[in-house]
Parts: structure tokens; C-alpha cells; sequence
């Protein structure tokens, strides 16, 4: 069924608790944590615990679900005093994207004016 954990799944397996990750937040509905291998001085990872294999697909079939991945990530960085911070989705492999369950990577505490767009 859509949205289902996958047995294969890193994230649904950190969802699960059967892998420790370093959690700052969890709802009901998401999981906020630190990436193992940090490319800023704040880097989080916001999941929902629906497994879907990216954002859009997590925003077309969990509209509101994804909605909350944004809101959390706003928190996450609230509470680490972030004013000025940066959210990715990458999306397929081409995009840099290991792990197929949808996720969006909070950056900051470090100057990020380059811009790819
Ligand atoms: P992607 O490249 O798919 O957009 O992002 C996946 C992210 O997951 C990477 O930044 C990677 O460092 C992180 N990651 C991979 N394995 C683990 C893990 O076991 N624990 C945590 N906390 N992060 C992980
Ligand atoms: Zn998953």
C-alpha cells in the first residue's frame, strides 16, 4: 500500500527506531534529525514517517503531510537560532538523491550565497 514502510528502507528502519539517528523532533506524523555526514554546521534531515520515494510523490498523495515536513523544518530551525537557512529536496540520483524516502535537508549556521538558480 502507498505510503507503507519498506523493510529495505534506511529511513523507514530510523522511523522504526531500529537504527539510531540523533532526533531533534518528533510529531505524530514526522522525524527530524541529524545527517550523519553534516555539510553545514546545522544539517537536519526532516522525514515524514509515511514511506514515499520523494516529495512530490509525498505531496501528491499527503498534501498535508508534506505541508508539515515545511513547518517542522521551520521549528527545527527556530530552535537552532536560525534566521537564514537553506531546504533542499533532491530528487532522483541525477539530483544527488541516495536515500528514496522523501526528505528535506535543513542547512545553515554557515554563509550559503551561491546560488545554483
Ligand atoms: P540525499 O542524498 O538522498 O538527498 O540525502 C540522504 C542523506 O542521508 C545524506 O545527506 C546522508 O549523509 C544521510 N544519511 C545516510 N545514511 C544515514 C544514516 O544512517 N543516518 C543519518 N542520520 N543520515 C544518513
Ligand atoms: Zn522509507
Amino acid at each position: 500500500m502507498a505510503g507503507e514502510a519498506q523493510s529495505d528502507c534506511l529511513f523507514c528502519k530510523i522511523v522504526a527506531g531500529e537504527i539510531p539517528a540523533t532526533v531533534l523532533r518528533r510529531t505524530e506524523r514526522t522525524l527530524a534529525f541529524r545527517d550523519i555526514a553534516p555539510k553545514a554546521p546545522t544539517h537536519v534531515l526532516v522525514i515524514p514517517h509515511l514511506h514515499y520515494p520523494n516529495a512530490a510523490e509525498l505531496a501528491a498523495a499527503e498534501p498535508a503531510v508534506a505541508g508539515e515536513l515545511l513547518a517542522e523544518a521551520g521549528r527545527v530551525a527556530e530552535e537552532a537560532g536560525l534566521k537564514d537557512y537553506r531546504l533542499i529536496f533532491n530528487t532522483g540520483a541525477g539530483a544527488g538523491q541516495t536515500v528514496f524516502h522523501a526528505h528535506v535537508h535543513l542547512l545553515g549556521g554557515k554563509p550559503m550565497t551561491e546560488n545554483m538558480v
